[in-house]
C-alpha cells in the first residue's frame, strides 16, 4: 500500500507526521508521490491562512490521487471536523491518538474521531521523532498549553498539558543517538510547563538534564520557549549539561507592555530583556530567536515603533514576524480596534527591515571566530547558535565540524574547514 502526506504548521507537527509515517511503515506502507493508496493530510490552525492551506492541501492531494483514501488529523480538522467532512474526508480525527489514526488508515474505514481535547490527560508517546537520513531529529517531550493567550487557539485544539515522564525522555534520547543522530531537537507545544502534571513535577530543565546525559554525544538544541522558564538555576543547570546548543527561540510576540498584557503574556519588556541578558551570561554569544505577532487588536503606531526599538536592543539572530490573523472563539477576536489586512502587513514588511539589518550585525559578529557546525549536505550546516554556515570544501554530511568564519552575506556565514 502507498501513502502521501502533507503537513502544515509547527514542528510538533512535523514530529508527529514523521511517527505517523514510522507506523505506517511498520505496517507495510512505502511514500508515494502519486497513485497513493490513502493520502494523509496533518493540518494547522494557528492563523486564518493555515486553515486556508490545510483546506486547499486536502483538495490537492484529493486531486493528485483520485480515488484514494482521505484521512486528515490536526488542529484544523480538531476545530472544524464538519468542513473537513465536508471536502470528502473518509477518516477525520483531531489533534490526539495518532496511534488510532493509523489503526482507521490500516483498516481503511471510514471514521469519525474528534475527541475532547480538554478530557486528555496522558501524553501519548510516538516514536521519535526522526525519518532516516536526516542529521537533525525530533523529540517531542510534551503536549498541549494552558496559558490561554488571547490570540491562540492552540489550548482549545491540543488541550491540557501532558508531559513525556523522564526516564521516557532519556530512553527516547539515548536512542536517537544510538541511531546517529547528532542533534536533538526537544520540542512540544509549550515545553516550558513541562511536567507541572506528573508526579513530584519535574521541570523543563530536569527533563533536558535527562535527555544531555542520555546522548552526551549529540548536541541538543531546545524548541520554541516562553520566557519565563528562563531564570538562573534554569540557565546554570542547562549551562552545565556541556552539550546545549547556545541558540534559544524565545516567544516574545511584542515589544509593547499593553500590547503584551492585552496578548495574557506572563512577562513584560523589561523581564524578557533580562532573559536576554541572562542567556548572554550563560552562553556568551549564543543565538537568540524570536516570534512577533504584528498588528495585534489596539497595537498603535507608537506601540509598534516601540516593538521595533525593543527587538533591535534585544540583538537577536532572526525574528519571525507574522500579521495578527482574526482565529474565531479566542478573546482577541472581539476585541475593538481591529487592523485592516494592509496595515499588518506593511508592519511585518518594517519589522522584516530591522531583522534583516540585526541579523546581518549578528552575523558579522562571527567573522574572525570559530564555530561548531553539523553538516546537512555536503557544503552546509547550522552552526551551534543556528547561523547557517557554507563552506567550500567538502564536509561529510552528518559530521559536526570546526569552521572559522571569513566572511558573511548577512544571511549566512562563510568559512573553511578548521580542524582537518
Ligand atoms: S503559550 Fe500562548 S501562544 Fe503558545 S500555545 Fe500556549 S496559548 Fe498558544
Amino acid at each position: 500500500m502507498k501513502y502521501a502526506v502533507y503537513t502544515l504548521g509547527c514542528k510538533v507537527n512535523q514530529y508527529e507526521t514523521q511517527a505517523i509515517e514510522a507506523l505506517l511503515r511498520e505496517r507495510g506502507f512505502e511514500p508515494a508521490e502519486e497513485d497513493a493508496d490513502v493520502v494523509i493530510v496533518n493540518t494547522c490552525a494557528v492563523t486564518a491562512e493555515s486553515g486556508r492551506k490545510s483546506r486547499q492541501a486536502i483538495r490537492r492531494l484529493q486531486s493528485k490521487n483520485p480515488g484514494a483514501l482521505t484521512a486528515v488529523c490536526g488542529c484544523f480538522s480538531q476545530l472544524e471536523p464538519e468542513e473537513v467532512s465536508a471536502l470528502g474526508a473518509d477518516i477525520v480525527f483531531g489533534s490526539g491518538d495518532k496511534r488510532a489514526f493509523v489503526d482507521a488508515i490500516v483498516k481503511a474505514l471510514p471514521a469519525r474521531n474528534v475527541d475532547d481535547p480538554f478530557r486528555r490527560r496522558v501524553f501519548e508517546p510516538l516514536p521519535a521523532g526522526a525519518v532516516s537520513g536526516r542529521t537533525r531529529a525530533m523529540l517531542k517531550i510534551e503536549d498541549g498549553c494552558d496559558n490561554f493567550c488571547t490570540y491562540c487557539v492552540i489550548p482549545y485544539t491540543r488541550g491540557r498539558v501532558r508531559s513525556l515522564p523522564l526516564e521516557d525522555c532519556a530512553a527516547a534520547a539515548k536512542d536517537l543517538a544510538d541511531r546517529g543522530f547528532k542533534e536533538i531537537v526537544v520540542t512540544g507545544i509549550e515545553i516550558a510547563s513541562y511536567g507541572k502534571d506528573l508526579p513530584g513535577k519535574p521541570g523543563l530543565a530536569d527533563a533536558i538534564e535527562a535527555v544531555a546525559q542520555a546522548a552526551p554525544e549529540a548536541r541538543i538544541r531546545l524548541g520554541s520557549l516562553e520566557p519565563t522558564v528562563v531564570t538562573e538555576e534554569f540557565c546554570r543547570r542547562l549551562a552545565a549539561c556541556g552539550n546545549v546548543c547556545p541558540h534559544f527561540h524565545l516567544s516574545l510576540q511584542s515589544g509593547c507592555d499593553d500590547t503584551l498584557k492585552r496578548m495574557n503574556r506572563k512577562y513584560d519588556t523589561a523581564a524578557f530583556y533580562e532573559v536576554c541578558e541572562r542567556l548572554r551570561a550563560y552562553f556568551p554569544g549564543c543565538g537568540l530567536t524570536a516570534d512577533l505577532i504584528c498588528g495585534f487588536p489596539g497595537e498603535s503606531e507608537a506601540d509598534f515603533a516601540g516593538t521595533l526599538a525593543f527587538i533591535e536592543k534585544c540583538g537577536f539572530l532572526f525574528v519571525h514576524a507574522f500579521p495578527y490573523s482574526v482565529r474565531p472563539g479566542t478573546r482577541a477576536a472581539d476585541m475593538p480596534d481591529q487592523l485592516d489586512r494592509a496595515e499588518k502587513e506593511d508592519r511585518v514588511r518594517r519589522a522584516g527591515e530591522v531583522i534583516a539589518r540585526i541579523r546581518a550585525a549578528y552575523l558579522q559578529s562571527w567573522v574572525g571566530k570559530s564555530v561548531e557546525v553539523l553538516f546537512e549536505n555536503g557544503h552546509m550546516g547550522h552552526s551551534g547558535q543556528y547561523c547557517p554556515v557554507r563552506v567550500e570544501a567538502a564536509a561529510e554530511r552528518g559530521t559536526v565540524r570546526v569552521v572559522r568564519v571569513t566572511g558573511t552575506d548577512g544571511e549566512s556565514l562563510f568559512g573553511k574547514l578548521a580542524d582537518s
